[in-house]
């Protein structure tokens, strides 16, 4: 069974995120970027099942401009047998990036896709459900622990107040959570290695996708500046506020 990884390349998580003085975005130039950090969970998990030998074949994609590679590199170094860059310079939202990775699942007929949960530059947590619709496989969203029995998959998913355990038919997307499991490090030797490994770059066009936006963003915005905090004496003087300047009591 193949698995097929899309990794998405974001402003890195240690990074303070700056908003553009024309309110159009955050700024990415000159800005370190790195892997997802879902996607590092999620290719992670493949090369496990490689490992166990549920899986044969682990495929990294990404979709995006040429910088892209350097992210597709990361995951061979990781371990990823091959990658795939579906080469754009155009702005891609979850729908786009959803209907590019249908036609690169089209192409490799994979048993599995495991997307992140969602990208931390968009927060919008909606590519592996769209994928999962666009191919009419089953999903596991937010997947805590999956383990491969024959054509199954069970995925313990991470819900409000607990677990639940799906039991999902091959093929199938999952999206991974944060503790699904720890991924390892990068070696050099292996980074080497992987300037060996194939990287194959496919433009949207060849698979047939309208990539063009269908939604506009009017406006990014910095949080409001934290007021500075004040030390209070006493409890008496703290409720006494809290009644008359915060009136968040009665
Ligand atoms: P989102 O729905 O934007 O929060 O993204 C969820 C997941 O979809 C990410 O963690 C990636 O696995 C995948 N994804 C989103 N955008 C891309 C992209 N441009 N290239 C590859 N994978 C992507």
């Amino acid at each position: 069974m193949k698995v097929l990884v899309p990794v998405k390349r974001v402003v890195d998580y240690n990074v303070k995120v700056r908003v553009k003085s024309d309110g159009t975005g955050v700024e990415t130039a000159n800005v370190k970027m790195s892997m997802n950090p879902f996607d590092e969970i999620s290719v992670e998990e493949a090369l496990k099942l490689r490992e166990a030998g549920a899986a044969t074949e682990v495929i990294a994609v990404s979709c995006g401009p040429t910088a892209c590679q350097e992210t597709l590199r990361t995951a061979l170094a990781m371990g990823a047998d091959r990658a795939i860059l579906v080469e754009t310079d155009a702005e891609l939202q979850p729908l786009a990036v959803a209907k590019l990775l249908k036609a690169v699942v089209d192409k490799e007929a994979p048993g599995l896709c495991i997307v992140g949960k969602q990208a931390i530059d968009d927060d919008c947590n909606q590519t592996g459900q769209m994928l999962s619709a666009l191919l009419g496989w089953s999903q596991g969203t937010s997947a805590y622990k999956v383990t491969v029995e024959g054509d199954k998959l069970n995925v313990v998913r991470e819900v409000d107040g607990g677990l639940e355990t799906v039991v999902l038919k091959m093929p199938a997307v999952i999206t991974s959570d944060l503790r699904l499991n720890q991924p390892r490090y990068v070696t050099l030797p292996n980074i080497m290695k992987a300037k060996k490994k194939p990287l194959e770059i496919l433009k949207p066009d060849a698979l047939g996708v309208d990539v063009a936006p269908r939604l506009v963003t009017l406006k990014v915005e910095e949080p409001p500046k934290r007021k500075g905090g004040v030390k209070v004496p006493d409890v008496q003087t703290l409720v006494l506020k809290l009644k008359t300047e915060a009136k968040v009591i009665e």
